[in-house]
């Protein structure tokens, strides 16, 4: 590339799927965003991470790469809620609320942010943080953004004016970069993130008017930095994405997941006394976390614990992955090999069909390749698609591989997102899925709300995001991909800064 850009703007919209994107588009509805796409990338199609929640998928997204054998390489962050058995005394995490501000300072060295790849020179992150190496980041503490919350959310009649301001703040570091920096060089780079539309999701649902009103809005935002860019004359100079973390879907109803808990006896893991059964966090897709040998939380428990199983409040012992399918509407169950290492290893699949009747299949991994094979039944149906199936070969396959033949139907890429979470030590024991029929909404031993509007299960809809990469004319050639996944976004950011990303990067650059 002979011309590089000079400045790049990445904006990630919270809770965005790939199909309302591409219809509010083709519909003439994001007049902004078409203005970039015709004349830049665009796509429908990009692959998120596995399971589409928050975490992993913004940290993936702003380090191309993922969870992973973090000792190693990838982010660390295995989901938005984890149990830390190195912790003393271990304990449960979680990114909610302020705790948002965690991940710059627990996504693992082994991964480098946007900022850290791009090298020196002035940088600005809003609301986003996942953003190690960033020279300046607002809110820049707990104190700050709780203030910020409060009037911007909690008090404001409209929270909307919350994308108002996050895109005010961002034109505000192009127009006066000394205020913010200490200096008058422009940024290389800004991220930042629109939050609101995820809480409206959940709360009133991707068919909401004022969800669909806030995704519209987006597009207004979008036409301000255009406009502020071309004032300043540096719109030719610069590359603006526009991306969303993940998808989306409505659960057929809530469940409370407390009485089943209760009948079984066992007893969630409390952090006043470290003690417990278990721990779990469970929307659509849940992560379970059991203790290994003699109740301790440091250790995994090894497959035969998790087969004989004495709950606290139980004469019984019980086998805790058959016990998954008493749970309503948990079609798949996941979980490790005995043998596995961070290189070689299996992951195991149950899955209950229509009739209950249950059938196995399984991942195994060797070294970033995998193969997914089955017993009697095709777990994800790959075999009715004439793409897809071209997979079940018995051969290991690259995650360009998985990409390229699973991207257009349900579970894209899974076989390979499920070795990359589950080679994570920070992992689960036994990860379930209703696939989007039941939604517990359940954490840490409490039932939280009846939501069913939400995102984590392997849909499409769940794992489809739009991409436009737009701005300066001179560095991009028209193009509209098929597909793509959210991990090649920063590789293509840093490329066209003229860099090379990171060895630890997962994704390709789009251009070039
Ligand atoms: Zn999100």
């Amino acid at each position: 590339m002979d011309k590089v850009a000079k400045h790049v703007i990445l904006l990630v919209a919270d809770d965005v799927s790939g199909r309302l994107f591409s219809r509010l588009y083709n519909e003439g509805k994001l007049p902004n965003l078409k203005l970039l796409g015709d004349k830049g990338i665009i796509c429908d199609k990009c692959v998120t991470s596995y399971p589409s929640i928050t975490l992993p998928t913004q940290p993936n997204l702003m380090t191309g790469a993922y969870s992973g054998y973090y000792p190693k390489s990838g982010s660390g962050i295995p989901v938005y809620h984890w149990f830390d058995r190195e912790a003393n005394p271990p304990q449960y995490r979680h990114y909610s609320a302020l705790h948002a501000l965690r991940q710059t300072h627990e996504i693992e060295d082994k991964v480098k942010t946007l900022f850290e790849q791009i090298g020196e020179g002035n940088s600005y992150s809003i609301v986003q943080y996942c953003s190690r190496g960033v020279t300046k980041v607002f809110p820049p503490n707990k104190f700050i953004a709780a203030i910020f919350f409060l009037f911007a959310i909690v008090l404001s009649k409209k929270p909307e004016n919350s994308h108002k301001i996050v895109t005010k703040r961002l034109i505000d570091v192009f127009k006066n970069p000394k205020r913010f920096f200490g200096n008058s060089k422009l940024p290389k780079a800004v991220t930042a993130l629109y939050f609101l539309t995820d809480s409206l999701m959940h709360e009133y649902g991707f068919d909401s008017e004022r969800y669909l009103q806030s995704v519209l809005d987006l597009d207004v935002e979008v036409g301000k930095v255009i406009d502020a860019l071309q004032k300043l004359g540096i719109y030719d100079d610069t590359i603006i994405v526009f991306t969303s973390d993940h998808g989306n879907y409505k659960a057929e109803k809530a469940k409370d997941l407390e009485p089943f808990i209760k009948s079984k006896g066992l007893v969630p893991f409390s952090k006043k006394t470290g003690k417990g059964d278990f721990d779990c966090s469970f929307g659509s897709v849940g992560f379970f976390n059991f203790p290994g040998t003699n109740k301790n939380w440091k250790l995994h428990p090894t497959l035969d614990e998790l087969k004989h199983f004495k709950p606290t409040n139980s004469q019984e012992e019980i086998n805790l992955i058959e016990m998954m399918f008493e749970i309503e509407g948990v079609k798949y169950v996941y979980y490790r090999g005995n043998k596995n290492t961070p290189e070689n290893g299996t992951i195991h699949i149950r899955m209950k069909d229509e009739n209950g009747n249950i059938h196995n299949a399984q991942i195994d991994y060797n070294g970033d390749t995998t193969r997914y094979s089955f017993e009697d039944m095709d777990v994800y149906r790959y075999s009715e698609d004439s793409n897809a199936s071209k997979l079940l070969d018995g051969n290991f396959h690259t995650i360009e591989e998985w990409l390229k033949y699973t991207y257009s139907v349900d579970f894209p890429m899974i076989p390979d997102q499920l070795m990359r979470y589950f080679i994570n030590p920070r992992s689960c024991d036994i990860m379930v899925s209703t696939v989007g029929t039941v939604c517990y909404n359940y954490e840490h031993g409490e039932t939280k709300n009846d939501h069913v509007y939400s995102h984590d299960i392997g849909l499409r809809e769940s794992m489809h995001v739009p991409l436009v990469i737009g701005g300066s004319e001179t560095l991009l050639t028209p193009r509209k991909l098929e597909y793509c996944k959210t991990t090649d976004i920063v590789p293509t950011l840093v490329k066209l800064l003229g860099k090379e990303p990171h060895p630890s990067v997962k994704g390709k650059s789009l251009v070039n």
